[in-house]
């Protein structure tokens, strides 16, 4: 897949304010807050940003943290991976690969098979419903 590269505005003009904040700024929506965080549809989680396809409900799985958490990608090249050292931690960024919008963070206290778990933004995530 192509990369999507599109200017600031651009980007303010597609996505809510509350988007903007998460995807192009990093931001992180409060736990709990989030539309997808319980929910339990099969189906495909699609980026918010450029629509491409990065989560499968199938390796979704309840973390108790208040944000929707996956085991693994649907591909491991969807997402993309960066360090980041904001507020005082060094955590593993997750973006989209595709467009470079922030999805989240990833950890190592997820579930088997991987013992992943990829911390998301719910305003990062489209679902397509099965
Ligand atoms: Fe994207």
């Amino acid at each position: 897949m192509d990369k999507v590269e599109k200017s600031d505005s651009e980007w303010r003009e597609q996505l809510s304010p509350e988007q903007y904040e998460i995807l192009r700024n990093k931001g992180t929506e409060p736990a709990f807050s989030g539309k997808y965080c319980d929910e339990k549809a099969q189906g495909a989680y699609v980026c918010a940003g450029c629509g491409a396809e990065l989560f499968s409900s199938e390796t979704k799985f309840d973390s108790g943290t208040g944000w929707p958490s996956f085991w693994q990608p649907v591909h491991p090249e969807s997402v993309a991976m960066h360090e980041d050292r904001g507020h005082g931690m060094v955590r593993k960024e997750v973006v989209c690969a595709i467009c470079d919008s922030h999805l989240g963070h990833i950890f190592d206290d997820g579930p088997p098979p991987t013992g992943l778990r990829y911390c998301l933004n719910s305003a990062s995530l489209g679902l397509k419903k099965k």
